[in-house]
């Protein structure tokens, strides 16, 4: 059995397969694991994620995956969300007394940055979700429609979108709310927010992301596998509709009773030739499933300048404010390091893709000297923009028909990814689903199927009373 691409999907593909008795091969073109979850080691020694990675409580394929892996430990999970707008009010984000979905109800009248008539309108739109348990009518329009249409028709007000659903959508799905399919945006809220009581609770590594992977490879071995890094795909061959090798630098080719090609769908679409597409017409689409970026800002200083693990800023370019520092703990990467380490996190940053890497810098310097006051004496040691361009799959309107199953008509070939047809946007727990899921595949044309996909978490509380 071949693996190609060695990022959650492919790893968890790999994994779950070895561990179905597999003899997993994985090949991998860069030198490390982990895809775009992944972690880097500078000259100096210090570990910098390609960009700051969280999880939620509602994310149950992602931690059955870290537990599979003996990473379960690794993840620091957070029950208090922080926000703070540029009048410098904090609100607070955490479950209270109350059962779900009422568990939220305490912090969210609180909420200094929301006045009273943004709660209103708000509470009313949730109360739709609720109702719908996460469905609502209008989200069957065909060829989907648009979260800022959703929130419109329900009359938001202009602080309410800004201030509440810009902030948590922007960042779960790296969209704007004009471009983002409401089906993906209703259903943050309602696996997150509103079904569970622990949905939203934040997980985040303790550790250097590419530490998470550890086990990965070992499992794989373990059962008589192997990965096989720097070893990229340049071609695949198929011969009467089926495939049948894939192939490396120098000619080297690589046959299996089975492939799971687990790379991003443009890789794909470059190695796929035009006549598979006839056999399995859902691969002649790839080109319309758009991408997104993330851009990360990563600041070292000379000092300490913020306690909390981590703040959401209203209203600025920088979105999260991320404390590595106090994540990592004194034994990790920048622990060795004098001063702190932030991380900042900006979702679909089209206006800084074009923008000089010096501008960004001083633009969220000033926004996190504003925001954090003993920034404002601190001196900055070091700064590193990292510009991702192609972050994530974008989750357009009607962006769904255009995804593929992991199951192909083409004999022996499977596909994982977060763009394949999971029904999740692209985050790491859509990557661990699209690579169960073919993992499943690979099984039940075996003749051994097998269920590896956890379900979601069942709605708990009072939530039944209001469905
Ligand atoms: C900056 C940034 C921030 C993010 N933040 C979050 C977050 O906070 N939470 C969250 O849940 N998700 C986040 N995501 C999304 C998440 O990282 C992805 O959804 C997930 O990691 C995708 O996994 P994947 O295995 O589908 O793809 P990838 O991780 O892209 O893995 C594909 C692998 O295939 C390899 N490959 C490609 N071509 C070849 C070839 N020809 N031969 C061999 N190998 C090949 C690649 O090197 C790569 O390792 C973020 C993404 C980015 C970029």
């Amino acid at each position: 059995m071949i693996v190609i691409g060695g990022g959650l999907a492919g790893l968890s593909a790999g994994v779950a397969l070895a561990e179905a008795g597999w003899r997993v091969h994985m090949f991998e073109q860069r030198p490390f694991l982990g895809g775009r979850a992944t972690s880097y080691v500078l000259p100096n020694g210090e570990h910098v994620d390609n960009c700051q990675h969280v999880t939620l409580g509602c994310c149950t394929n992602l931690e059955d995956f870290y537990r599979r892996v003996g990473a379960q430990d690794k993840i620091k999970y957070f029950d208090r969300l922080l926000f703070q707008d540029p009048q410098g009010r904090t609100g607070v984000m955490r479950a209270g007394m109350l059962p779900a979905p009422l568990h939220m109800t305490g912090s969210f009248l609180t909420f200094a940055p929301l006045a009273l008539a943004d709660k209103k309108c708000i509470a009313s739109a949730l109360l739709d979700i609720l109702r719908g348990k996460g469905h609502t009518g209008d989200l069957d329009t065909p060829g989907g429609i648009s979260m800022l249409q959703w929130l419109e028709k329900r009359k938001q007000t202009p602080r309410a979108i800004e201030r509440f659903w810009r902030v948590v959508l922007v960042s779960a799905l790296d969209e704007e709310l004009d471009r983002t399919d409401a089906r993906f945006g209703v259903d943050v809220f309602w696996k997150g927010f509103l079904s569970n009581r622990t949905g939203y609770r934040m997980g985040v590594p303790a550790v250097p992301l590419a530490e998470l992977y550890d086990g990965c490879q070992a499992e794989i071995e373990r059962r008589g596998g192997e990965v096989n890094l720097r070893m990229p795909v340049r071609a695949i061959h198929f011969a009467n509709g089926a495939l049948e090798s894939i192939e490396f630098d120098g000619g080297r080719r690589e046959s299996a009773e089975a492939y799971v090609f687990a790379m991003p769908h443009q890789a794909l679409a470059e190695l796929l030739p035009q006549e598979i597409q006839k056999i399995e017409p859902s691969l002649a689409h790839l080109g319309n499933i758009r991408v997104s970026p993330i851009t990360g800002v990563h600041f070292w200083f000379d000092r300490e300048v913020m306690q909390e693990p981590f703040v959401t800023l209203l209203e600025t370019t920088t979105q999260w404010i991320f404390n590595k520092t106090a994540l990592y703990g004194a034994n990790h990467g920048s622990g060795k390091v004098k001063g702190q380490y932030l991380q900042l996190v900006i979702s679909a940053s089209y206006d800084l893709l074009q923008k000089p890497r010096q501008e960004i810098i001083d633009l969220c310097l000033a926004e996190l000297r504003h925001a954090l006051p003993r920034a404002r004496e601190a001196k900055l040691l070091k700064a590193t923009v990292i510009k991702e361009a192609a972050a994530t799959f974008s989750p357009q309107p009607g962006v769904d028909r255009w995804r593929p199953k992991q199951q192909t008509r083409v004999r022996s070939m499977f596909l994982a990814g977060d763009w394949t047809a999971t029904g999740w946007p692209a985050t790491m727990e859509g990557a661990v689903r699209s690579g169960y899921l073919a993992a499943e595949a690979v099984l039940r044309v075996a003749g051994t199927p097998k269920r590896i996909l956890q379900p979601d978490l069942p709605p708990d509380g009072l939530v039944e009373m209001f469905t």
